[in-house]
């Protein structure tokens, strides 16, 4: 039998900002497809159309180029799906598989979409979902303890779920690696793709990130943003070389490797499940290396933003890069950022 070759997705909405938590998702992806030869697919969940504005997309692409994650072929966009969306939630109506409800969430009779109506689809409650997850192994989910969940809104748009794993089905994904939190939707869109006659992807859900009190990471306490830690001065090989740590160890437990061995030694199944500490000083730690390890002309190269800016004490005139050049060596030595 021949394997199908992986494809993996990262599915990032457009939020403008990308989070560290994202990057993680986004460079576990991108590692498994080159590690692999498979194919790394950029899909924007863009179908809340309140958010879906295209200035923050260019924020995203900015960011993952950045960080070196390149994508293959063109950017899909889930909202060019509508029309295949709307078919498949028809078509579950028609099997009996999902049903109408009215204004007050109660079932009504009928099997064609209706304008104002929302959907559920009916779980049922005498069966199991199973799956094994490469991260976290064998997952058993009891279709009783699920709800109907909505697949369909009243306003004429698909839920993430039924979106998600439609999209997924059709665009032949293999591999489904995202983060912990999306964990209980997995059934849900298991069920939809077996109603559908469509095959789930493997599923790999990455450990959540932790602060140092061992509480998830979040935008208003925590650092978060990768646009913020870029600005700040931490170089993109120290970014990703830290973030592939966050769930992965090499075998061979050397931490600082430049990014072509990670992508050798990158496996799935060497992905812990036990929360990763997302730890700035640590992450400070590799950026001196790297910043250490850069030549005086790219060492001046990695500063120009910070040492040009409107911010320093010397007048852009004066600024010489030939000066700092020579001065490089001593100043790596002392800077974490
Ligand atoms: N769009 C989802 C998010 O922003 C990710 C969905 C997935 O990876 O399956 O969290």
């Amino acid at each position: 039998m021949i394997e199908p070759s992986v494809r993996v997705r990262f599915a990032p909405s457009p939020t403008g900002y990308l989070h560290v938590g994202s990057a993680r998702t986004a460079l576990f992806n991108w590692l498994y497809a080159r590690h692999t030869g498979g194919e790394f697919v950029l899909r924007v969940e863009d179908t809340d159309e309140d958010r879906n504005r295209p200035e923050l997309l260019e924020v995203l692409f900015e960011l993952m180029n950045w960080l070196g994650l390149d994508w293959d072929g063109d950017p899909v966009f889930q909202s060019n799906n509508r029309d295949r969306h709307r078919d498949v939630v028809a078509s579950l109506l028609g099997q009996g598989r999902a049903y109408l409800c009215d204004a007050d969430n109660e079932r009504i009779d009928g099997s064609d979409l209706l304008d104002g109506h929302a959907v559920r689809f009916e779980v049922g409650n005498d069966a199991t979902v199973t799956f094994d997850d490469l991260v976290r192994g064998s997952m058993s989910f009891e279709t009783g303890a699920l709800e109907d969940f909505v697949i369909w809104r009243s306003n004429g748009s698909a839920t993430f779920i039924l979106a998600n794993a439609v999209d997924d089905a059709d665009m032949a994904i293999t591999h489904a690696i995202r983060g912990e939190d999306l964990l209980s939707s997995a059934p849900k869109a298991t069920l939809v793709m077996n109603a559908m006659g469509m095959a789930p992807p493997t599923y790999a859900h990455l450990p959540l990130l932790v602060n140092e009190s061992r509480k998830k990471l979040s935008k208003r306490r925590d650092d978060v943003s990768i646009g913020d830690f870029r600005d700040r001065g931490y170089l993109p090989e120290a970014m990703v070389n830290y973030l592939a740590l966050l769930g992965w160890g090499p075998p061979d437990e050397t931490e600082i490797r430049p990014v072509e061995e990670i992508v050798a030694l990158f496996d799935l199944t060497d992905v812990n499940s036990a929360p990763a500490f997302f730890d700035v000083e640590k992450l400070d730690h590799f950026n001196e290396h790297y910043l250490r390890a850069l030549s005086p002309g790219e060492f001046v190269r990695a500063a120009e933003p910070f040492v040009t800016g409107s911010n320093t004490p010397w007048a852009k005139a004066d600024y010489d890069p030939t000066v700092l050049e020579t001065l490089a060596p001593e100043v790596a030595d002392r800077v974490s950022t």
